[in-house]
């Protein structure tokens, strides 16, 4: 499909089509716009953030959600190994399952733990905002699909089979590949969740592992948080022949908004400070023991490393997704912005959730049609949700 700008003018004339602006306001009073990934919980827990208020740093909270107009949230429940020693692991996850229950009965106005696609758009039509739960690292399930069963009965919908570190069964794109892809327990992992209904995420995984799931997964699989490779070259981006085999079996690219992942300067600025950076936090928090101005300073080391980055703005995450609706078609392109995982490096225009409706616009203005962008947004991730769904009710028969 090219985007023909004369034609379409003529076309809606014809059809006597409202304007941008029209269009946008009807689209924004009804729309499910949900993000597949943000990870605010550990500040919720480790710094007692309150995602009722507004703050003025971070990323996500609910006066901003709702300014977003998002429908629904998966939040990234992570405990990374380089910060959490192997014992801490189940804990921390468990603390972190624990602190989204919390949250929604603290804020029952605004926020309800979703567990299937329905959930979400009852809660959506309700007027509040859905709550899903996704583990950040198959080393969480500690080798255990009975560890990998319960996270499924305490919420979680999705699990990424690594974070930055390869784990015991499973490649990450940004580790050394010591099993060549999956092991042979990592395809277990991965039918274990097809039959629990639990979707299969692929962001962070080596090239290998991503073609092993693959070919393994009998559901849809997804990229919960990752861009295009061919726009910016890090390995946590996709290759444009992963993101054909991974529509050509349904699943969906949900894009990461950090401005290292999609503007290729912006990338290698990242990579050759982050560990400068990385060291410098760790220094200070080691010096700073309980301090609750610690926090404060982190982030402050994190916006100086953030200006040292090119300016990226919010076009280059709808070239992103531009880029895989052309390539792959609009039912294989979505949202995932990593905000608050994203140490602070998101683009202008898209400092937070509350800038969600600038995609909604600017998919208007790029030529995609109300219908195409309801998907974009949201409407992808209930339909790849349902199909993992229907897979582990016709597994577990
Ligand atoms: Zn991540």
């Amino acid at each position: 499909m090219r985007f023909v700008p004369g034609l379409l003018l003529a076309a809606g004339v014809m059809a006597g089509a409202q304007s941008i602006d029209q269009r946008f306001e009807k689209l924004m009073k009804e729309i499910l716009l949900i993000d597949l990934h943000v990870d605010t919980l550990p500040y919720v827990v480790d710094e007692g953030y309150d995602v009722g208020v507004e703050h003025d740093y971070y990323e996500a909270d609910i006066p901003r959600l709702r300014k977003g107009r998002l429908g629904g949230v998966f939040f990234g429940l992570m405990a990374a190994p380089e910060r959490f020693a192997p014992h801490l692991w189940v804990p921390r996850t468990l603390g972190l399952i624990d602190a989204v229950h919390e949250m929604c009965r603290q804020y029952p106005k605004d926020l309800e733990v979703a567990s299937t696609a329905d959930d979400i758009r009852r809660i959506h039509s309700q007027g509040r905002i859905a709550a899903l739960l996704s583990v950040e690292g198959g080393h969480q399930i500690q080798d255990d699909l009975r560890i990998l069963r319960n996270y499924y009965r305490l919420g979680v919908r999705y699990l990424t089979l690594t974070h930055f570190k390869t784990n015991n069964w499973a490649d990450a794109a940004t580790d050394t590949a010591v099993h060549n892809g999956l092991t042979e327990f990592g395809r277990e992992v991965v039918r274990e969740m097809n039959r629990l209904g639990m979707m299969v995420d692929i962001s962070h995984v080596s090239d290998k592992a991503f073609y092993d799931v693959m070919e393994a997964s009998r559901a849809p699989a997804i990229a919960s948080h990752s861009s295009v490779r061919s726009i910016c070259n890090t390995p946590r981006n996709m290759t444009d022949d992963m993101i054909r085999a991974l529509a050509g079996r349904g699943g969906v690219v949900f894009v990461n908004f950090n401005a290292a992942y999609l503007d290729q300067k912006a990338w290698e600025t990242h990579r050759d400070t982050k560990a400068q950076r990385d060291r410098e936090i760790a220094d200070m928090m080691a010096t700073h023991g309980n301090d609750p101005k610690r926090f404060e300073l982190r982030r402050a080391i994190q916006r100086r490393y953030q200006k040292m980055l090119p300016p990226v703005d919010y076009k280059m995450a709808l070239r992103h997704i531009d880029h895989i609706a052309k390539l792959a078609g609009p039912d294989h392109a979505g949202i995932g912005s990593d905000f608050d995982g994203i140490s602070g490096m998101a683009p202008q225009g898209l400092e937070d959730v509350s800038k969600f409706p600038v995609l909604v616009r600017g998919l208007l203005e790029l030529g995609y049609s109300d219908g195409d962008i309801r998907k974009i947004m949201g409407e992808n991730l209930i339909r790849v949700m349902k199909q993992a769904e229907q897979v582990g009710r016709e597994m577990s028969r």
